[in-house]
């Protein structure tokens, strides 16, 4: 839709301004905040009788912290996780009333500032609980617990529940709002880690109920929200599913793509056969070809593992990334350099590909999981890798504006 939005602006003169941006771009980033919204909604669904926070560290995977956040309060989320303080501190000046818990817990020495923000840490260990009592001495602060049930990440032990539950001195001005734990295996439904680590949490619930009667309890991230009711308990926490990735492994996945990444044709060359593409003369021409140069490379988050051959030799053709050009799909030729690619175009129609159009890497129909699996990883690490050169348009009710707020 937005490849359509932009060739119609293509074909505008350029003006002063947005429009001129526009043209000169190498990349686009297009993030539809209509999906964040509807895949929310179908998480509300999901989780029916719980609370759906909204998990929105490193830049709510790289969509952009702003105006996702700000997107999911209208929507009515309430609460937020971000990884650090200093996220917790931008999201806290966009979104005043918003409860906002830090996951990597308390780091020493940061206490005022934690406290200056309104942030609520997920405090992993009894050191952390002191220095947060230490900071709370004559009045009140709000906490997580977070509790370890075999991930062997973050978390406080159930020896460390036991002695939270038996002295209440420990969490003396200590507000206690939520008992958290993770699940490690949650992409995974067949995995007898999950059942494991819900009797664990719930073993954990059991001991400090007494002491913490007011504290909700939460243990699903976007896999365990699916793994069922027992997972739920009173707010679940889904970060990659919100952005339209994959949570699970080896099976479809109900939510909308969020993220459209666009990049420019730079140049359409033919190749004499024998003649070889690219950074190390990986890829060898078997006749006469037709090649597309696009304006993106692993600057931008188009891993060099996406090359083809692989940068480590094995693979060959089947092996490396496929971009969507001209309604053809097309494979990468070669290595990915850092501001370009290079894509085999000699199957699509004379004349298909021209200067200037753009090619999808990432969007309708190539998943940001396909591209994940094509490099050797996850859609989570493509989407937080999308490089920070590319210009950034957000569609919201069904209008694109570029960062800044101008019409596209
Ligand atoms: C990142 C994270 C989440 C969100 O996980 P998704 O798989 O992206 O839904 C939830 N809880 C914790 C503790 C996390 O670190």
């Amino acid at each position: 839709m937005i490849a359509r939005a932009f060739l119609r602006f293509t074909k505008r003169a350029p003006v002063i301004g947005t429009d001129t941006d526009l043209a000169a771009a190498g990349g686009l980033l297009t993030i539809d905040l209509d999906a964040v919204a509807a895949n929310y909604d179908m998480l509300r669904a999901e989780a029916a009788g719980a609370e759906v926070s909204a998990v929105v560290k490193a830049n709510a995977y790289g969509l952009g912290m702003g105006p996702v956040a700000r997107r999911l309060a209208a929507e009515g989320c309430r609460s937020f996780f971000v990884a650090e303080a200093n996220e917790g501190a931008a999201l806290r000046a966009l979104l005043p009333d918003a409860e906002i818990y830090v996951l990597n817990g308390l780091f020493p020495g940061t206490a005022g500032f934690y406290a200056a923000h309104g942030l609520v840490p997920c405090l992993a260990s009894m050191a952390e609980v002191a220095e947060w009592r230490e900071a709370a001495k004559g009045g009140s602060l709000k906490a997580a617990l977070h509790f370890d049930t075999g991930m062997n990440r973050l978390g406080m032990s159930e020896a460390d529940a036991a002695a939270l539950a038996a002295e209440g001195a420990l969490t003396a001005g200590i507000e206690v709002r939520l008992i958290m734990s993770h699940l490690a295996c949650a992409d995974d439904a067949a995995s007898p880690m999950n059942a494991r680590q819900l009797a664990r949490f719930r073993g954990l619930r059991t001991i400090l109920a007494g002491r913490f009667a007011g504290a909700k309890a939460s243990l699903a991230n976007s896999g365990g929200i699916y793994l069922g009711k027992d997972y739920h308990f009173d707010l679940v926490r889904p970060g990659v599913s919100l952005y339209g990735g994959s949570p699970f492994t080896g099976r479809e996945h109900p939510f909308r793509p969020a993220v459209t990444v666009e990049a420019r044709v730079l140049a359409v060359r033919e190749m004499a056969a024998e003649e070889t593409a690219g950074y190390g003369a990986t890829w060898k021409a078997r006749g006469t070809a037709r090649m597309a140069v696009l304006a993106a490379g692993y600057a931008d988050g188009y891993m060099r593992a996406l090359s083809s051959p692989r940068p480590n030799g094995d693979g060959g053709d089947d092996y490396g990334g496929q971009v969507r050009i001209a309604g053809y799909t097309a494979p990468v030729a070669g290595r990915i350099s850092m501001d370009m690619l290079i894509v085999d175009v000699s199957g699509l129609p004379e004349g298909a590909v021209k200067r200037g159009d753009m090619a999808e890497l990432i969007g309708p129909h190539i998943t940001v999981d396909d591209v994940g699996l094509k490099a050797g990883t996850l859609g989570y690490e493509i989407l937080t890798s999308l490089g920070g050169r590319y210009m950034r348009i957000y569609v919201s009710g069904g209008k694109a504006m570029t960062e800044g707020g101008g019409r596209v």
